[in-house]
């Protein structure tokens, strides 16, 4: 059933301890951080692993950074064959996950070198990123606590490139907070934080063979966590396509009923009407748009202005665009980073030259490394968009004001539904509007991303997920076994 209602955030947010990048200090372990070698990255299992090496890139200047050791059959074979349930008491478990946010939070310098240098992280969404990290672990630890209620048994965990460590982290620790055993198959691109994140794990006193890593490709690691019987949930985030195939597999191959927690891909859009202040609606844009590079699900892919109002919001979005640095994570100045990959930057890249004819504005990106230059579309609306581009591409529509029951509606008929924002300061439409569209997480006068655990559970409906929200109080009970005589949610 739903168990993923809508919800509606105003206001600014509210976030758990962050690193001041004003303060010497913090600067000196951070840049002291950066001029150190990264670790390997490999699995982390019971049995000694095999696999074969692979190198792994920084996407900003193209270099070979570390190397990953990718987990053969007989590794990840072994991996089920050691899995074990985490018997300690709750109140235990949540004591050594809170173990594992101090750690976190200790480790900031070499968390946010990784970060920077295999994902290509600015400094501001690293510190956001390791604060997520933080906040799911002391969450799910608090919410678990006092549960008396059992494990489902082993759970896979497939976790994403675009927030290698805080959904990462997000999904272990629900698991783990549950009492599941647990095995990780982190991104194929960011694998040497997922070894670190799970190094810290271990060292805060979660039990090896409750928790194992396995780095490696999807086609082995995936297929093979995702097909065997003894697999009991499975939580992942990641394309809709890489769901649905996830999803034939289960259905296939694991027992009935076998809970799928999926986190996928959104075609957000945002209205922007006449009465919206057009500087908070410009800022709140920018950032929606083209933070993180616009690598994130929840990112604003199709604005909608107001006709009368839209020349003079697009003129200072335009100037708003010009003011964006793109460039290396390391430099303090810097708003937008690389794209994750070159797969990631051919494919943008060719999007927005296929769409030569409608480039509203553009600004300048380095041409080393994986840099997509922010720009600007003309669209008609959302149905322009073929698909959800996972990048600094902005598509903006008009439309008048009669039009907003059918934008709606147009909105609503992609399939998917995870952010939607508005801006407007006439309250009867934030009503309206915020009924009858269908998104996980409804934004209103401010930007579209960067939910916050605990007060901003984050999920979609339709073809952008399964829901439970993450971060969300309905998250953690669907990772425990069912009650008996109680039908699940
Ligand atoms: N929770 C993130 C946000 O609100 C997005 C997560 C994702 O991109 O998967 O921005």
């Amino acid at each position: 059933g739903l168990v993923h209602p809508a919800q509606i955030f105003g206001g600014d947010r509210v976030n758990s301890k962050g690193w001041d990048l004003t303060d010497d200090g913090v600067l000196a372990e951070i840049f002291a951080a950066r001029d150190v070698a990264l670790p390997n990255a490999h699995p982390l299992t019971v049995a000694a692993p095999s696999g074969t090496a692979q190198p792994v890139t920084n996407p900003a200047t193209g270099e070979t950074i570390g190397e990953v050791i990718e987990a053969d059959k007989a590794t990840v074979e072994a991996g089920l064959d050691n899995a074990r349930p985490w018997t300690a008491p709750a109140a235990e478990r949540a004591a050594v996950l809170r173990r594992v946010a101090d750690l976190y939070e200790a480790n900031y310098g070499v968390l946010f070198a990784i970060l920077a240098k295999e994902a290509g992280k600015s400094l501001l969404d690293a510190v956001g990123e390791l604060r997520e990290a933080v906040d799911f672990l002391r969450y799910y630890a608090q919410e678990g606590e006092t549960s008396p209620r059992s494990p489902r048994g082993i759970f896979t965990a497939i976790s994403p490139w675009n927030f290698p460590l805080a959904i990462f982290t997000g999904q272990i620790a629900a698991a783990l907070m549950a009492g599941n055993a647990v095995l990780a198959k982190p991104a194929e691109q960011t694998p040497i934080i997922a070894t670190k994140a799970v190094e810290l794990m271990h060292e805060a006193g979660v039990p090896r063979e409750v928790l194992q890593l396995l780095t490696g490709r999807g086609a082995t690691v995936g297929a093979a966590l995702t097909s065997d019987k003894r697999v009991k949930g499975v939580v992942f985030t990641g394309s809709t396509d890489t769901a649905q195939r996830i999803n034939r597999t289960m259905a296939e191959h694991l027992e009935p009923g076998t809970p799928l927690i999926a986190e996928t891909g959104g075609l957000n859009a945002m209205i922007v009407d006449s009465t919206a202040l057009s500087e908070q609606a410009v800022r709140d844009v920018v950032a929606s748009a083209f933070q993180s590079a616009g690598q994130r699900c929840s990112a604003l892919r199709c604005l909608y202005l107001q006709e009368d109002s839209a020349p003079h919001v697009i003129e200072m979005i335009k100037g708003a665009m010009d003011q964006l640095t793109v460039g290396n994570p390391w430099d303090l100045t810097t708003d937008v980073g690389p794209v994750i990959d070159r797969e990631a930057r051919d494919e943008i890249a060719g999007y927005v030259a296929q769409k030569s004819n409608s480039i509203m504005h553009q600004i300048a990106a380095p041409s080393e490394g994986t840099f997509v230059a922010p720009t600007m579309l003309k669209v008609s609306g959302i149905n322009d968009l073929e698909r959800e581009i996972f990048g600094p591409v902005l598509h903006i529509a008009t439309f008048k004001a009669r039009d907003l029951d059918k934008i709606v509606a147009e909105v609503n008929a992609r399939g998917f539904g995870l952010t939607f924002g508005l801006h407007t300061r006439i309250d009867d439409r934030v009503q309206n509007i915020s009924e009858a569209i269908h998104a996980g997480n409804i934004y209103v006068n401010r930007n579209q991303i960067g939910a916050v655990v605990g007060s901003q559970p984050f999920g979609g409906e339709g073809l952008s997920g399964t829901g439970p929200k993450a971060g969300g109080p309905l998250y953690l009970p669907r990772f425990f076994a069912p009650e008996p005589g109680l039908a699940e949610a």
